[in-house]
């Protein structure tokens, strides 16, 4: 049968409902067990009660798998459950988005073959960052060029990855900047400073996951905040994503009430260099797993104005990452 929830729209209540059917189970792995304290991701989230503006992208999520079509990367530091693709746009669907960027998880490691198969099955509709090595080809990036891929990722967390010489980086870096791709990069907030120089001779716009991780406990007023602040303002390349609360927050769901003031004060202050995505399958969530719903309810707290939700839903991640497609 067609695992497409999108081609059964009528009988569909959540993106639980296939489990409800039986014709699949819950979060599950496949290849290799999932880590005995992984937390997969919610089945059956709530409806949100924001409506996201038409043609709205998430514009950070994550497909895992499955294990058995897509192996695990060996040097991984963490296995998580399945979250294929088909989970992922039945997701898109019931929060009411249009579109997805999806994000090499590390699991994959330099293997991005599950990403471009999530992409080439998007009718369109999604676009990817991926993870690439040193040793990539013209040809493996022309194709995944043609799959949608439009940046590449550098992680700095270092309980996700291991180290890559600056070097080989920087030489990546100038490998895909010829195709028009950016590179996104992911690090703690206390790493900002020695990352710093690095980051702004980048020859890409380069977009920071997750507001470069502030401490939610320190005041959006104080030293360390405003140092990422001051990147931005200074570099006019810099984007942020304004999204994960749930990674952030101290004060923890349903509200993420103390990430909201981060959030806000880089859309209100960068309104088009912000982009928002899930995060969804969650990956590494130790205290608890978000529900998707919420998390969309998150939004118009972060972007009070309908001028403010169309630039960080709509019109930044589709200048971003859809900038060769005609208007519809
Ligand atoms: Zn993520």
């Amino acid at each position: 049968m067609s695992t497409d929830m999108t081609a059964r729209t009528g009988e569909v209540r959540g993106p639980a409902a296939e489990a409800a059917q039986g014709s699949a189970a819950t979060p599950r792995t496949t290849g290799q067990q999932m880590d005995a304290d992984w937390i997969p991701f919610d089945p059956n989230p709530s409806k949100p009660r924001f409506r996201p503006p038409p043609g709205a992208v998430d514009a950070h999520c994550h497909v895992f798998g499955p294990g058995d079509v897509f192996p695990w990367a060996p040097e991984r530091k963490y296995t998580p459950c399945d979250a294929p693709k088909e989970k992922l746009y039945a997701l898109r669907d019931f929060l009411g988005f249009e579109r997805n960027v999806v994000v090499q998880a590390t699991c994959h490691g330099n293997d991005n073959r599950a990403l471009v198969d999530a992409l080439l099955h998007s009718q369109g509709r999604a676009r990817g960052v991926a993870s690439v090595a040193r040793g990539v080809s013209d040809a493996e990036l022309r194709a995944m060029h043609e799959a949608g891929v439009r940046g590449t990722r550098f992680n700095f967390v270092r309980r996700l990855v291991d180290f890559t010489p600056r070097e080989v980086l920087v030489e990546i870096a100038h490998r895909i900047a010829p195709l028009g791709w950016h590179v996104v990069v992911y690090f703690e907030a206390k790493d900002l400073p020695e990352l710093r120089d690095f980051f702004t001779a980048l020859p890409t716009v380069v977009v920071v996951d997750h507001m470069g991780r502030p401490d939610a406990g320190k005041p959006v007023d104080g030293p360390e905040f405003q140092r990422f602040v001051t990147l931005m303002r200074e570099h006019p390349n810099v984007w942020s994503k304004v999204s994960c609360p749930e990674r952030l927050s101290v004060s923890g769901p349903p509200g993420y009430d103390d990430v909201v003031p981060f959030a806000r004060h880089l859309v209100e202050t960068f309104p088009d260099r912000v982009l928002w995505g899930t995060d969804w399958p969650h990956p590494n969530m130790k205290s608890h797993m978000p529900d998707d719903g919420k998390l969309v309810d998150y939004v118009p707290r972060i972007a009070p104005t309908p001028e403010l939700q169309r630039a960080l839903l709509v019109d930044n991640p589709m200048r971003l990452y859809w900038n060769d497609a005609r208007p519809t």
